[in-house]
């Protein structure tokens, strides 16, 4: 067992910080304010390699693996989980399936684009009727001559009033059935998609709309993996996402930590820094063991999903876990801080209203312990 990261990894890490702090940090609180993402961060993020960093390079990735992508997540996040989001919406939810099923010219028209930043992804999946169950999904794509004619909605998609394409999931059945569910790549803006932008109390800085697809024609060739077969690839891709979405909570978390812990050193009240009170001593070690127990399990995820080996359930528990702890220690870092942190000039606040969102897009805690549920009632136990 070893549990150091690797040179690489750290320096990994120093970059991304150092990219953060320097090119990324300045647009947040302006972000935040007026509910828009910086869209020219992508271009750089494609230019130091952030958004393909996790596939392989033999198909045009940078080869790292799930513990660089964490890394890269959690110092994202750091700074601004708004921005992680967007990340993550474009770099994983966006890209992944067509990485994984895609056909070589939609790899070349629509994941290295994305890789480099040239392109902006999302991925609709989530609808008024069906955001935790996804069976109950509506959006239907009909058969017609040369392609699919789509209609339906599609709620709360992180990037989609900025992105150049969607990779959406919509039922090829009438029936509610997994297997009537395929996966199509749509360009953005396009004739029969309209988007209104939704406004949040959380990840203000991430851009998220509701869509309005009526009779939207799709080419044949925009048919992302088999038809009716991409149920599993969707499964797939939500879980190994719950990995790095934990990795981005973590690193809000630790942004509220490391913010609320200069202020405690800082704060004199009745002649002595409020850290020498023993009330605001707790909550301090409470937030940094919060913090030590996500960031274990968060990195044993990415080392099981590097190894091949990390279940759904492990998965769910891993997000669950660093959602609730990122909630509490961002709480803690307001009550700490007194009136300072419900002030907007610090950014405990943005983080808390972030932290929020974390218990329950990417599935609700709720739906977590269904999964873990599930695993224990079939026997499925870790060693
Ligand atoms: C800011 C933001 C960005 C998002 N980005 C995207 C995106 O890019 N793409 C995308 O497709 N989706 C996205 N989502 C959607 C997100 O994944 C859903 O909001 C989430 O899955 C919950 O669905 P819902 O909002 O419909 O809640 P509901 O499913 O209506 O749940 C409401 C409540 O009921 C509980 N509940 C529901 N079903 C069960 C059950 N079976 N057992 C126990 N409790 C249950 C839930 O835990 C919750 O407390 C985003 C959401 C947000 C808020």
């Amino acid at each position: 067992m070893d549990f150091n990261f690797s040179v690489e990894h750290n320096s990994l890490r120093e970059t991304v910080r150092r990219h953060m702090e320097e090119e990324a940090a300045p647009f947040v609180r302006q972000s935040d304010e007026s509910e828009t993402f910086p869209k020219q961060l992508f271009r750089r993020w494609g230019e130091l390699g952030m958004l393909a960093a996790r596939y392989p390079e033999s198909d045009g990735g940078v080869g790292m693996d799930k513990v660089s992508d964490c890394i890269i997540r959690e110092e994202i996040a750091r700074v601004s989980q708004a921005y992680c989001a967007a990340f993550s919406a474009h770099s994983h939810l966006g890209m992944w399936p067509i990485w994984k099923v895609g056909t070589s010219l939609q790899k070349e028209q629509y994941f290295d684009p994305a890789a480099a930043g040239e392109k902006v992804a999302c991925f609709g999946l989530s609808e008024p009727d069906g955001g935790s169950d996804i069976r109950a999904m509506k959006t239907r794509a009909n058969k017609v001559d040369g392609g699919w004619k789509i209609t339906g909605s599609k709620l709360y998609i992180t990037n989609s009033p900025i992105a150049d394409f969607m990779t959406l999931a919509a039922r090829t059945k009438p029936d509610l059935s997994a297997d009537a569910v395929s996966l199509f790549i749509v360009d953005l803006p396009t004739q029969g998609l309209t988007i209104d932008s939704l406004k949040k109390e959380g990840l203000r800085g991430s851009e998220t709309g509701l869509l309005h697809i009526d009779d939207l024609f799709v080419p044949d060739s925009h048919l992302l993996g088999e038809k009716e077969g991409t149920y599993p690839v969707i499964l797939e891709s939500l879980s190994e996402n719950r990995v790095g979405v934990s990795a981005s909570v973590l690193g809000l978390a630790r942004g509220a930590y490391e913010e609320a812990l200069q202020f405690a050193k800082a704060r004199i009240v009745r002649g002595k820094p409020i850290i020498d009170y023993q009330a605001v001593a707790h909550r301090l070690a409470d937030m940094a063991t919060d913090i030590e127990a996500s960031r274990w399990m968060v990195y044993w995820g990415a080392w099981k999903v590097d190894q091949g080996t990390l279940t759904d359930a492990e998965a769910s528990k891993i997000k669950l876990v660093a959602s609730e702890a990122a909630l509490r220690v961002t709480e803690n870092a307001i009550r700490i801080m007194g009136g300072a942190g419900i002030m907007r000039d610090h950014k405990v606040g943005m983080h808390h209203r972030d932290a929020l969102v974390y218990v329950i897009g990417e599935g609700t805690s709720d739906i977590q312990r269904n999964i873990i549920a599930r695993a224990l009632k079939k026997g499925e136990v870790n060693d």
